[in-house]
């Protein structure tokens, strides 16, 4: 059975002397008061949530999974008594805005807190966020609508499920069914079948408020065409109450690879009350919305990956400590037992080393991405809060789409450490591959993430949002570079984002000739950044590890842990150098019947 600890010590290193947090949140007037004492004991109290009420969850729920009975669909034994105690400890209010009755805190212990819970048990964390549907009602909504369903999303007594997806749409949102005639009282009957819904229903809340995307009577084709509606299981009455049923059906839930805890449904609405969010018939808008929900649940479940490679990469480490297995290629290092610990093996340690480096470094990311919306909703300087709108939009999908494909690779590392013990359902292993598979998939594959990165956030700027970043990076290299014990890595970094930006340039041109090549070169170019971008974390963490009036295991598990990223992943982006530059030819030249000779 796998174990999980909440990594606190590491949260209040990156959030103290890493990101400099508190001093910076000084200049914010919302968090003057957020200090060490405040974060720390929130923290600590959720983490002991997350070990003590939420793991418990983690195997059972997998074995046991949904179902569905009279059209209503049920969660696993317990997730219903742990949802309770999660929304009466005020979990689901921490950071949002107190006039919908949340307590106002930085979105910062969200990302945390959010990490942990993912850990712990995903399929059960996935229910219990809200932020991108708070985000898109909040940002978009008339006054009306936010009164009306804001609190209880806020509580969290209410659901807030995504349904944008339909059978044959995904990634192309442009192409959804899914109608909506507007009707005389203002509302919109709507009509259509959304597929892949988490948590379109469960029995953890008293109405499921869907943020539904359909296309309005003729409206433009394509994405141009799409508006946002609010459709719930049960309409709200004025003063806030539940009215009659909405004609909104579970038409099934999918029996999935993983995740077994979470219902994934199909959603059927058959002339169900709607309420538009935004403008009608502005198309664009409804996507703006749509992106404020987006970047937030991307985030999201760009956490995914860190979460489950992190509890994957506790349980391998604590195995392979234990489990002894041949000589060490030095000789004996136990000539006590029959045999040493695996984790005398070099390449044991090279796969544990590659999920710590990427849990931590990851985790970094997240919590500096996580400070990005604290300032971008509460900085008071707005040229401030343009510039963490940048970073997000470059980061976002790095968070998204390098973090899920890490994660992957690293859940499978932790299971590979514990051999065919890992490919066993009952130490857990396989569960954590099965559930961290899915994070590559939804919100957007890592395919359409690349595309978003490349073609949106870097091309279409001519660079200038990817300059912002690599700006600040040069900065601290800069700044760095004499340092006794970081110097040589902060050169390291700068070579590497010099090198970034010229392969950027270079796919820019190619991309201007042949449109391929830009689609040939984007996951491959993600991953670059990803790995760059690491490696900026972990210079910054190496730095703080060093500055640190003593130095101690942990600070130097940091330092090493930093060497080890830039030995042995970072010269990945050597490789990925060479295929982002490869251009599209061998890819497009052969013929599509020859695909299924
Ligand atoms: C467990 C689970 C939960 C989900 N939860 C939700 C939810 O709550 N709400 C919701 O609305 N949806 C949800 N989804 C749906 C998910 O968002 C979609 O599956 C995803 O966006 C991909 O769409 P698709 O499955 O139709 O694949 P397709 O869009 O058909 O893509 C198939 C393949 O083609 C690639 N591809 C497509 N277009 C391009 C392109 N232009 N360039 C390069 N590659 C391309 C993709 O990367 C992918 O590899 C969920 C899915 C799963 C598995």
């Amino acid at each position: 059975m796998p174990t999980y600890q909440a990594p606190l010590q590491d949260y209040k290193f990156i959030i103290e002397d890493v990101l400099n947090t508190y001093q910076d949140y000084a200049t914010i007037p919302q968090f003057s008061d957020v200090n060490s004492e405040l974060m720390d004991s929130i923290l600590s109290e959720a983490g002991r949530f997350a070990e003590q009420e939420i793991q418990p969850l983690n195997q059972p729920g997998d074995i046991e999974g949904c179902r569905v009975e009279n059209g209503e669909v049920f969660t696993p034994k317990g997730y219903k008594e742990v949802s309770q105690k999660y929304l009466e400890g005020g979990w689901t209010q921490l950071s949002e805005s107190t006039q919908y009755g949340g307590q106002g805190l930085p979105y910062l212990l969200n990302g945390a807190i959010g990490e942990m819970n993912l850990s712990a048990c995903a399929a059960f964390a996935i229910y219990s966020t809200r932020d991108g549907s708070i985000a898109a009602i909040e940002k978009n909504a008339s006054q009306d609508i936010k009164d009306k369903y804001l609190p209880k999303l806020v509580e969290g007594i209410w659901g807030g499920p995504m349904c944008m997806s339909e059978p044959h749409c995904g990634s192309d949102l442009g192409l959804l069914r899914t109608k909506a005639d507007p009707q005389s009282d203002g509302s919109f009957s709507i009509s259509g079948t959304k597929m892949f819904i988490t948590g379109g229903d469960a029995d953890l809340g008293e109405n499921s408020i869907m943020l539904v995307l359909a296309r309005i009577q003729d409206a433009p084709q394509g994405i141009k065409g799409i508006s946002l509606f609010i459709v719930p299981k049960f309409l709200v009455n004025e003063d806030g109450s539940l009215g009659e049923r909405n004609n909104t059906s579970v038409g099934s839930i999918e029996h999935k690879m993983g995740l077994h805890g979470s219902a994934t449904c199909v959603m059927n609405y058959d002339n169900a009350k709607g309420f538009l969010i935004g403008t009608e018939n502005k198309g664009m808008s409804a996507m703006f919305a749509m992106f404020a929900m987006v970047n937030r649940s991307r985030f999201l479940i760009g956490q995914q990956g860190t979460a489950l490679a992190a509890v994957a990469y506790q349980n391998a480490a604590q195995y392979a400590l234990e489990r002894v297995q041949m000589r060490s290629l030095t000789g004996p290092k136990n000539p006590d037992k029959a045999a040493d610990s695996i984790i005398v093996h070099p390449d044991v340690r090279r796969m544990l080393l590659t999920q710590r480096s990427f849990v931590e470094g990851s985790r970094a990311l997240n919590l500096y991405v996580a400070k990005l919306f604290d300032e971008l909703d509460h900085h008071p300087d707005v040229e401030r809060k343009k510039h963490c709108q940048s970073l997000l939009d470059l980061l976002t999908p790095i968070c998204k789409g390098f973090n899920t494909e890490m994660g992957w690779e690293c859940v499978n590392h932790g299971l590979q450490v514990f051999g065919g013990h890992g490919y066993i359902r009952e130490n857990g292993m396989e569960q954590f591959v099965r559930d961290a598979r899915a994070a590559a998939i939804y919100e957007g594959t890592t395919g359409i993430q690349a595309l978003d990165l490349l073609a949106r956030k870097v091309l279409a700027n001519k660079g200038e949002t990817l300059q912002i970043f690599t700006g600040e990076i040069n900065q601290f290299c800069q700044e760095n570079k004499d340092h006794e014990m970081v110097g040589k890595l902060a050169t390291e970094l700068k070579a590497a984002t010099a090198q970034w930006l010229a392969i950027t340039m270079n796919v820019g041109m190619a991309a201007m000739k042949n449109p391929n090549d830009l689609g040939a070169a984007s996951v491959d170019y993600l991953m670059y950044s990803g790995y760059v971008t690491l490696a900026y974390f972990w210079v910054r963490m190496a730095k703080a590890a060093a500055d640190k009036k003593q130095s101690t295991p942990f600070t130097q598990a940091k330092l090493q842990t930093a060497q080890f990223y830039f030995d042995r992943i970072l010269p990945r982006t050597a490789t990925l150098e060479k295929t982002i530059q490869a251009g599209s030819d061998s890819l497009m030249e052969m013929n599509e019947e020859a695909f299924v000779l």
